[in-house]
């Protein structure tokens, strides 16, 4: 999967985690990866996606 802001490739760990995080808009799972997670806000993402 791929990042919803920058649309970076997401890697899982051998647990199915992704090294990233969900942000949820409209009741849909969106991921995003450390480094948009580190340069915008909460607000900031949901904004952008
Ligand atoms: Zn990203």
């Amino acid at each position: 999967m791929n990042c919803a802001i920058c649309k970076a490739k997401i890697e899982q760990t051998f647990l199915n985690k992704i090294l990233g995080t969900y942000v949820k808009k409209d009741s849909k799972r969106h991921v995003v990866c450390f480094a948009c997670q580190k340069k915008l806000s909460y607000e900031e993402l949901v904004a952008k996606l």
